[in-house]
């Protein structure tokens, strides 16, 4: 082993020795740090970039070190180097900070990606956030997702050879205020395109000017908003942008200036139909507030619930309604008899998924950013919490005793076993990203957006096996009649449909574009699936997968919820609105009450 490894070094030594003599010289010399402890997606994208960029460095005859050593951001370090490159992290230490400062005040050039900018309230260095041309990250899209790019300024030396528009690859998208572009020094090169909007699953993006690559002209500087997973690379046009910035930083080439965003965050359980009584329950985030409907669509009440309500969910048996309230730290419990709350049970920050167990009475939360679950015991609202590693999970659905968590960060799927008080782990996917469940079959699919897959899980065995779904599975509905699974694909505009018994992949169905939302009517068996881009919700007969039409719901219809008694179906806009779909003729009413 060490002597093979010994010749090698002697091959690549002769090789670079032979192109200093021959052929160019290395013209620039680079040195790329980045984290290897920082948010794995984050890791992620710095392994490939540190492939990528070894290869460029190769290919355009430039020296390229890469480190995760951030004590060698010093003076001695920096002195014969032309470029530095940050690929998803900024230093925390003061020495760093300050050999940076000096480095780039003598002339010395940076280019930023993603995390490598960010700045919160905690970040402390006020240098930095001027160096960037004031920008402070405010808030981003969840999760990654593709976007179109416009080139503002093609004359750019950064820009050359790149046409108007692009597709840039899965991506976590920042947004910043105050913008750089209320910058006069900042030239932004780079946009995310309007026609994007809304984009997000959970945070949601709905407006607003997004500066995506720009340069702060008083420097030498680049900063790029690319760099969450490993799809970065994926696409040849912003891979030529990458190369032109580090060309263009690394030679030296010397230099030749809003609106506000609108993000909200939301859950695709933001309306859930009560099986029993048939009233459909909305969150209204804007509004504080939860609106009931009647088992045909009829507007009830509106009721006040905590700040910024998310998500929600029902227990039947027990005609309990339960509303996490992300701006309040709290969960509304309304008692489904009366439409009244009956208790408001503190949960901690940002509280966003829920799922109401029926058979333990019980009710499980994750929090955004938290690290526990907080269970609330039906009987007497009194809330406990739980270390089970899956904090901040994105989904989660109750099947018998048990309910089960998924959480992006992990491919895993936690089980909490409500009658023996017991966690558990069980492997899926990269990933994932929507989880549903048969009641009537005991299967749970947990659908990963990293690598197009549902991950279908035996409950009584725990056995797994992985089919295959379209590009960015991001909502899973079950026929609990006939078993039959729908996935909605984001990425390919289309529906898999799975066998509920041989868990095979039966055909798949094109809809309208990026669908974000489903549900089926399992007496009817007619399939809903909204597309949030276009306002428009596509009706599938799921007996046949064939498409039964398309009706017109609302602004940015993002959760859908069913009552098969009486086949209505409800959207839930991201504004708030909510349109009733009868599922007998296929027309559609909006409820007046619910605009915000
Ligand atoms: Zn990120």
């Amino acid at each position: 082993m060490r002597f093979r490894r010994f010749l090698l070094f002697v091959f690549l030594a002769l090789q670079w020795s032979s192109l200093e003599t021959f052929a160019q010289q290395a013209h620039f010399r680079t040195i790329a740090f980045y984290s290897d402890k920082t948010e794995g997606d984050h890791v992620q994208f710095a392994q490939d970039a540190v492939k990528f960029l070894g290869e460029l460095a190769a290919r355009e005859h430039f020296t390229l070190e890469t480190t995760t050593r951030w004590e060698d951001l010093n003076d001695e370090h920096l002195s014969n180097c032309q470029l530095v490159i940050w690929l998803n992290q900024s230093p925390t230490k003061a020495e760093q900070r300050s050999a940076f400062e000096r480095y780039i005040e003598h002339g010395g050039a940076w280019l930023g990606f993603h995390a490598a900018a960010y700045n919160d309230k905690d970040t402390n260095w006020p240098w930095f956030v001027d160096f960037l041309g004031g920008a402070v990250f405010y808030i981003n899209s969840w999760p990654p997702l593709p976007a179109r790019i416009t080139i503002d300024d093609r004359t750019h030396p950064v820009a050359a050879g790149l046409s108007g528009e692009f597709e840039s690859p899965a991506n976590e998208w920042y947004v910043w205020k105050p913008s750089p572009r209320s910058n006069k020094d900042v030239r932004v090169l780079a946009t995310f395109d309007p026609a994007n909007y809304p984009i997000g699953f959970k945070d949601v993006l709905t407006s607003g000017d997004l500066p995506v690559v720009w340069t702060n002209t008083k420097y030498k500087m680049l900063y790029m908003n690319m760099g969450h997973g490993d799809k970065i690379f994926d696409s040849p046009v912003q891979n030529r942008l990458i190369e032109n910035a580090v060309n263009w930083l690394g030679t030296g080439t010397k230099q030749p200036t809003e609106p506000e965003a609108n993000g909200i965050r939301v859950s695709p359980h933001g309306v859930v139909v009560n099986p029993q009584s048939g009233k459909f329950y909305a969150v209204n985030t804007r509004n504080d507030a939860v609106m009931v409907l009647d088992a045909n669509g009829h507007f009830l009440k509106s009721m006040e619930v905590g700040r910024a309500p998310e998500s929600i969910a029902v227990n039947p048996d027990t005609n309990r309604i339960y509303v996490a309230n992300s701006g309040s730290g709290t969960v509304t419990v309304i008692d489904g008899a009366t439409d009244k709350a009956l208790a408001t049970v503190p949960v901690g920050d940002l509280p966003y998924t829920i799922s109401a167990n029926r058979q333990t009475n019980k009710v499980y939360i994750s929090r955004t950013f938290g690290n526990d679950t907080v269970i609330i015991d039906g009987r007497n609202n009194t809330s406990t919490s739980v270390q089970a590693g899956a904090g901040d999970a994105v989904g989660m659905e109750s099947l018998d005793e048990k309910a089960y968590a998924i959480n992006y960060e992990s491919a895993q799927v936690t089980v909490f076993d409500g009658a023996k008080n017991q966690i558990s782990k069980i492997e899926a996917e990269n990933h994932p990203w929507a989880v549903a469940v048969n009641p009537e079959k005991k299967k749970v699919y947990a659908a990963s957006e990293g690598n197009r897959t549902v991950t279908i899980i035996d409950a009584t065995t725990r056995a797994t096996r992985t089919v295959e779904a379209g590009e960015i599975p991001c909502a899973i509905a079950v026929d609990s009649s006939t078993g039959r699974v729908f996935v909605a694909n984001y990425g390919n505009n289309d529906v898999t449909v799975l066998d509920g018994e041989s868990d095979a992949v039966l055909t798949t169905v094109k809809v309208n574009p990026n669908p974000q939302a489903i549900a089926v009517d399992s007496s009817n068996h007619k399939v809903y699936v909204a597309s949030t881009h276009v306002d428009a919700t596509t009706v599938l007969d799921g007996t046949n997968n064939s498409v039964l039409g398309t009706v017109k719901t609302g602004k940015a219809p993002f959760a859908i919820a069913v009552n098969p008694k009486s086949h209505i179906a409800v959207t839930l806009g991201l504004d708030g609105d909510l349109t009733v779909i009868d599922g007998t003729t296929l027309t559609v009413s909006s409820v007046p009450e619910s605009k915000p």
